[in-house]
């Protein structure tokens, strides 16, 4: 991530970045590439085709498809009013636009779907290390299938994402019942915090009515001694939520994924049933978790489509990228082979045009088009890490004749023009 560096001495006025959004420069870029190649690749395997849904949608789709309760809605939603006619907003995550768009495509008709998508999120939360206003999700949403081995599935799914990009993260699944188990659980959990609440945070004082079961999740140290007493749903779940949590974990068990049970794991909405789970990172810091998932079998359903079970899970691409920087994993940027430094200005020439061929052939190259000093040249050529240079003037023109240059090496090998793209190739 960075922020501004260059320096206030010139006459302009500078203008900033926005506060929580960030630039990721050229020489980050290759991890995003990494991290969304592979995503590409993984998820084509497991069958998940992707989706491109417009960053603003109407407020009201995030209001009834997060939820009103939430505070990614709530306090953190960017709204605007489009020319005083419509309540519109950036999208503060990626599950409600890509619902929309599967009912409003009428993409249920053809019986179960796995879509992915990505691109940025926006929300209007206190930035700090890991947490952004503008940040990035890849998402997995499966539709259709009620089945816990989709669960399995879609959880190995990530698994095998992180496996690849060389991560190691730790699975933490849980289950948070459904319309028959949970309504009594939660009366329960209610009396408990509120019998209790002279020793919880204002926060959680403030969802106990609200969203009881997000005051579980709350990560203020002295909250917790209150909260690893609370009731636990797990040991509550009806007979159906308690067998699809026990063939997730024999389908995990069956994909060799590890888990952990972390009963207080929650996702803090209504249509979110059954399986909930999490990866984190020990090398995130205070903000570990890099990917959130759960299935939302009311979810279609509630924004209008017909009763459609779901499961689906977000990763935050910047706190994946902090990973990956961490464990050394970056493709390299790609370099130029061939650096063509001219004498003259008809090896200028000549270089602008050779260079132009073997890029059509697939090689990249540079030149410097300032010409100038050949020390310069050479210079600028291994900061740019070139592997080979060629030097070109009136007489390697006339003679169609050069010397390849080996950069790392030194050593010099001639060259006829006419083959230099041969040469240089694989
Ligand atoms: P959520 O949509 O809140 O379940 O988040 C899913 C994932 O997105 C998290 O595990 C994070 O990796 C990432 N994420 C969520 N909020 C932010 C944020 N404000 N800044 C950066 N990453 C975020």
């Amino acid at each position: 991530m960075h922020h501004g560096r260059g320096s206030g001495i010139y006459a302009g006025v500078k203008i900033n970045g926005v506060k929580g959004m960030n630039d990721v420069l050229p020489a980050d870029v290759a991890r995003w590439h990494e991290m969304e190649s592979v995503a590409r690749e993984v998820f084509a395997l497991y069958g998940y085709r992707e989706v491109r849904t417009p960053a603003v949608e109407h407020a009201a789709l995030f209001a009834r498809g997060v939820g009103e309760a939430t505070d990614i809605v709530n306090k953190e939603m960017y709204v605007f009013e489009d020319k005083g006619e419509e309540l519109l907003a950036l999208r503060p995550e990626g599950t409600a636009g890509t619902v929309r768009a599967f009912i409003e495509h009428g993409a249920f008709v053809e019986g179960p779907q796995k879509w992915f998508y990505m691109g940025p999120m926006f929300r209007r939360e206190r930035p700090q290390k890991g947490r952004y206003r503008q940040f990035h999700q890849i998402g997995c949403e499966a539709f259709g299938v009620a089945e816990p081995y989709l669960d399995a599935e879609q959880i190995a799914l990530l698994a095998d994402y992180f496996a690849r990009l060389g991560v190691t993260a730790e699975l933490k699944l849980n289950s948070v019942g459904d319309a028959q188990c949970r309504p009594a659980y939660l009366a329960d959990l209610k009396a408990y915090l509120v019998a209790n609440q002279g020793a919880l945070c204002a926060d959680c004082k403030d969802r106990i009515e609200r969203n009881p079961l997000r005051v579980l999740d709350c990560k203020v140290e002295s909250c917790q001694p209150v909260l690893e007493k609370a009731p636990r749903l797990l040991e509550r779940l009806c007979e159906p939520c308690r067998t699809h949590f026990d063939q997730v974990k024999a389908g995990l068990d069956a994909l060799g994924v590890a888990y952990r049970i972390e009963p207080r794991l929650v996702r803090g909405l209504d249509y979110y049933v059954r399986t909930a789970y999490e990866f984190t990172s020990d090398a995130l810091g205070s903000q570990s978790a890099v990917a959130g998932g759960g299935r939302y079998d009311r979810l279609v359903e509630t924004l209008g489509g017909p009763p459609t079970p779901g499961i689906g899970f977000a990763l935050g691409e910047e706190r994946l990228s902090m990973i990956l920087e961490k464990v050394g994993r970056a493709a390299p940027e790609r370099r130029p082979a061939v650096f063509f430094v001219s004498a003259d200005a008809t090896g200028a020439l000549e270089g602008l045009r050779l260079a132009a061929a073997l890029r059509r052939a697939g090689i990249a190259c540079e030149l410097d088009p300032r010409g100038g000093k050949m020390k310069a040249q050479f210079k600028q050529a291994e900061r740019v890490g070139a592997r080979w240079a060629v030097v070109l003037g009136g007489n390697e023109v006339a003679t169609g004749q050069a010397k390849l240059k080996d950069l790392q090496t030194r050593e010099e090998t001639p060259v006829a023009l006419s083959e230099l793209a041969a040469r240089v190739a694989g």
